[in-house]
């Protein structure tokens, strides 16, 4: 099988581009397997220079026995102060004259530091997705590891909302929920978790607080176990106690609408045809403004990724890429309603990974 790297830089002539500086985490893992992360914005843990005559890893000496013990068949660079100027002179090396780079993943003081080391010699030429385009369709050991973080974030989520009584607060059912998951195998969160009770269930991204959860409110809970790398991403929404008919409707509604989605997507689908099976549901509803955020996006080694599955997102599906369904209804003051599965796509209908329960149960 093509190695990644070789495809990337197969992918570079058409491109116009000689080689290209891969600075972005998730892509430099995905093509070398080195795993080390930045611990803040201004300083790179590593760039991987891919060139048609070799391809480069330049980190610094802190992390330099890692990428040895995580890489190989590469040219490991390891710099002390200056990485872009030992960049551009491997480039120069290497008989480059056009360098892409990627600008959503370069500060502008980085860039700064490339653009001064390049000179006028080398031109700098800012790519999109040149990498994601790679990342996007999952081999079948990615969808294992994807569908294993599912799996544990799908047991962490009914082990823990299983029994869960009024007055446990938001943040001690984000934490049950982290702690669970971590004990079933997960290496961190893959992201963030959102737990919102009642009117904090109208903000989509709400941040757990000290809330104690109210019987008969909606809770969104939006949760993902990272494993080897790979992310989960699970959104549901639960009541304590009885149910209001207000819910039962918005309730209703999402469900409805993210079933739609999912019996109507497959692969040849554009994104924003696959936003729509679920977007009509809501909008015939009437709630089609309270809908406010995209159908999905892409999973992987990052939690958001391309292909974005939103309005007007004219990406087109295909077999192996991982996606989430998830439609909202968000009513200020009130709550919101939240359903979200990840699902691989295939030829001829999606495969659902995400298996946790959907039923709203009085616990
Ligand atoms: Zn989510
Ligand atoms: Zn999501």
């Amino acid at each position: 099988m093509d190695s990644r790297i070789e495809l990337l830089c197969r992918s570079l002539p058409a491109k116009g581009l000689d080689a290209i500086l891969v600075s972005n985490p998730y892509n430099r893992q995905y093509l070398t397997g080195f795993k080390a992360r930045e611990t803040d914005l201004s300083s790179s843990a590593g760039q991987v220079l891919a060139t048609g005559q070799g391809v480069y890893l330049f980190t610094n000496p802190i992390l330099a026995e890692q990428a040895k013990i995580e890489t190989s068949g590469l040219e490991l660079v390891v710099y002390e102060r200056e990485p872009y100027v030992a960049i551009a002179n491997a480039a120069r090396g290497a008989g480059v004259k056009t360098l892409g780079f990627e600008p959503d993943s370069l500060t502008a003081a980085a860039f700064r530091a490339l653009e001064q080391a390049a000179g006028k010699d080398i031109k700098l030429i800012a790519t999109e997705n040149a990498v994601e385009e790679l990342r996007v369709r999952k081999d079948p050991e990615e969808i294992t590891l994807i569908h294993k973080a599912v799996e544990i974030t799908d047991r962490a989520f009914v082990e823990v909302t299983t029994g869960l009584t009024e007055g446990t607060t938001e943040a001690v059912l984000a934490w049950e929920l982290e702690k669970a998951m971590r004990e079933l195998g997960a290496e961190a969160l893959a992201f963030d978790m959102v737990v919102g009770a009642g009117p904090n269930a109208a903000l989509p991204h709400a941040i757990p607080s000290g809330k104690p959860i109210k019987a008969g409110e909606p809770v969104v809970i939006d949760m993902g176990a990272r494993y080897e790398g790979y992310c989960a991403d699970l959104t549901r929404t639960i009541c304590i106690g009885q149910t209001s008919e207000q819910f039962r409707r918005i309730y209703d509604i999402v469900l409805r609408a993210q079933l739609a989605a999912e019996s109507s997507i497959q692969a040849g689908q554009t994104a924003s045809e696959a936003d729509a099976f679920a977007r009509r549901v809501i909008e015939d509803a009437g709630f089609g403004a309270e809908f406010n955020h995209s159908l999905g996006h892409g999973v992987g080694l990052a939690v958001h990724e391309v292909p974005r599955i939103g309005k007007d997102s004219p990406a087109v599906l295909e077999e192996g890429m991982v996606i989430t369904v998830e439609p909202g209804i968000y009513i200020p003051g009130w709550g919101g309603v939240r359903i979200e599965d990840t699902v691989v796509v295939r030829e001829s209908g999606i495969e659902i990974l995400s298996q946790a329960p959907k039923e709203v149960f009085p616990v």
